[in-house]
């Protein structure tokens, strides 16, 4: 529901939220919480009507809303897809839902796809709703016309807003996304992503002003939207750092590399020296592997006179010293090493780590996106 919020790769969440079947392929979570509103407001209803059906339309409206912020999620995915970007999953909670997808889109174009295709979505329901609504008033006899008439209103008028609010122009809701798309078809997603939060706080601000004038909820929607927008200014700034630092000034020249007939006892005792995740394997100053700590670890357990050839990976990456950290990062983080030989004319000139990086950035480093 709200716009897409980059978010830590590890599913913190999933202990709270249950399963709740795959479509499309892509699994859906019910959070915890969720289900207990949904008990609470239908006892609340029964205690204060008195009448089961009474309870049970509104808790059928309600379940109907929420698969309505399910299918604005799924018009997210959906449009993700279309562009070869899957989705982790969807996460249905009190205040709406959360779509993880792997990457953002790198195109505005594309973005602006995405991030209208869920507010599209309720655009649509609530012409659908307005049409069902129409039948029940002129053709379903009393009382379900009423019935009708009171759920298809309140899902119509419901979905309206989900698309009025969505396409709110400030992080964290979709119209921030859709502003900031716009703006980076003119100029440098940085900036565009810069000015796009400083226009979300501004209007978190004035809802703080509002909202101070009796409107709690306001208040807590202006604080959401103020800390959002901060974190997507944050995140930027991260990007445009990575993007604008070349690997060399990252790298570094003071490292332990082995030779691939070196015995692999020599490289366990000379780990504790000199701890690296992983060394480069060095032939007649070419690199032509990579040996992990682990695989140095193991030659404890079997005392064996393996060699550090026998062990290396001989399938790796390399990367140059002109690269920048943009693509460095991404690679070090979904690939198999956390660090990575530096050539220059198929010479190692220097080692890059994912440490480097996060000592580089402060100790963070921009976590995986998703999509409100
Ligand atoms: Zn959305």
């Amino acid at each position: 529901m709200a716009g897409p919020t980059p978010k830590p790769r590890t599913a913190r969440r999933s202990l709270w939220s249950l399963p709740a079947g795959r479509y499309f392929g892509i699994p859906v979570r019910l959070h915890v919480s969720f289900l207990v509103l949904l008990l609470v407001l239908g006892f609340l209803q029964l205690q204060e009507s008195g009448s089961v059906v009474q309870a049970a339309i509104t808790l059928g409206s309600l379940v109907a809303l929420f698969g309505c912020v399910l299918l604005h999620e799924f018009g997210h995915a959906l449009a993700a897809r279309q562009f070869g970007i899957r989705t982790r999953d969807i996460t249905l909670l009190p205040i709406g839902g959360v779509a993880r997808l792997e990457r953002m889109p790198e195109k505005p174009a594309q973005e602006l796809w995405v991030a209208l295709a869920g507010p599209l979505v309720n655009a649509v329901l609530a012409f659908v709703f307005l049409l069902a609504l129409g039948v029940a008033f002129f053709f379903v006899p009393e009382p379900y016309g009423t019935f009708g008439v009171q759920t298809f209103g309140f899902l119509s008028l419901a979905n309206l807003l989900l698309f009025g609010f969505n396409l709110i122009p400030a992080f964290p809701m979709d119209g921030g996304r859709v502003l900031r798309a716009f703006l980076a078809m003119r100029m440098d997603s940085v900036r565009a992503t810069l000015i796009a939060a400083r226009i979300g706080r501004i209007l978190a601000f004035g809802l703080l002003v509002i909202g101070l004038f009796g409107n709690p909820v306001l208040v807590v929607i202006a604080v959401f939207v103020w800390f959002s927008a901060v974190r997507e200014a944050y995140q930027a700034r991260i990007l445009g750092k990575l993007r604008s630092t070349p690997v060399a000034n990252a790298m570094t020249k003071d490292f332990l590399a082995f030779q691939p007939n070196d015995p692999l006892e020599f490289a366990f005792w000379q780990r504790e020296r000199f701890p690296q995740d992983e060394y480069p394997v060095v032939s007649d100053g070419r690199v032509v592997g990579l040996l992990a700590q682990k695989d140095v670890a193991g030659w404890n357990r079997s005392r064996t006179e393996a060699l550090v050839a026998d062990v290396m990976r001989a399938d790796f990456e390399t990367v140059q010293p002109g690269d920048s950290l943009e693509s460095v990062f991404a690679r070090l983080v979904e690939g198999p090493s956390s660090a990575l030989p530096v050539l220059e004319d198929s010479r190692l000139v220097g080692w890059i780590t994912l440490d480097r990086i996060r000592a580089l950035l402060g100790g963070t480093a921009p976590p995986a996106p998703q999509n409100g």
